[in-house]
């Protein structure tokens, strides 16, 4: 059974391929790019991206890495990936964080045996079509060898948009909106986690995740985001 999903997700993933031909335009301004390029990338991109490989950062008591800072190049592959459907910047992205953690890992000691993405409330995630820190973590989890929990966390009722909140109503705002599934808490407890999303603020979100996931004890939450401010 597991073969026949492997075969099929990995179909999947071939039709994605003939489907969006990688390597051919750069993930970010659309110009022709050849397949050497590293992370789909053209170089003047690549130069203008805000690259970040600063210490973690301490949140909430939780160490915290981001690969980019955000601005309009960054803020143009998140909004490409989830408001316009371009599905494989995710495996992109996922190549990013990847090499964002191996360097975290020399240089701070930062490792983690699960990956668990911020949940989306099932109707946002249903109106989109995906979770992209879901998707993101997928592919991350299969380059960096370690599973992806994706369905860990549930966001137990939606949340109001977060932007324009202070950080304090933004506290208020995702407080015991997420839970641990308790099918998952064997998986999670004794191990370090990585909690993944797209993008963070104020980290209040991730602060909300975490409180969840210590339900099941695990030996300690990192916390890794793409981009953030
Ligand atoms: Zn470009």
């Amino acid at each position: 059974m597991a073969g026949l999903l492997q075969a099929v997700s990995s179909a999947a993933e071939k039709a994605m391929d003939l489907i969006y031909p990688p390597s051919l335009y750069c993930i970010c301004c659309g110009n022709l790019i050849d397949e050497t390029r590293t992370y789909d990338l053209c170089d003047h991109c690549m130069a203008h991206i805000r690259w970040d490989a600063s210490a973690p950062l301490n949140i909430d008591g939780m160490r915290t890495l981001r690969c980019v800072q955000y601005g309009i190049y960054e803020r143009t592959l998140i909004f490409s990936l989830k408001y316009n459907g371009k599905t494989w910047i995710a495996r992109d992205i996922a190549d990013i964080c990847a090499d964002r953690l191996s360097l975290a890992k020399e240089e701070y000691d930062v490792d983690f045996d699960v990956i668990v993405p911020v949940p989306l409330h099932r109707d946002k995630e249903r109106q989109r079509g995906f979770n992209q820190a879901a998707l993101i973590g997928r592919y991350l989890g299969k380059k960096v060898n370690r599973p992806c929990l994706e369905h860990a966390l549930i966001r137990t009722s939606d949340t109001r948009p977060m932007r324009g909140l202070s950080p304090e109503e933004r506290k208020e705002n995702v407080r015991g909106k997420f839970a641990l599934d308790c099918r998952y808490a064997d998986q999670i407890t004794g191990r370090r986690v990585l909690l993944f999303d797209d993008f963070y603020t104020t980290g209040s979100t991730a602060a909300a995740c975490r409180s969840a996931l210590a339900e099941a004890g695990p030996a300690e939450v990192c916390f890794l985001a793409f981009a953030a401010k």
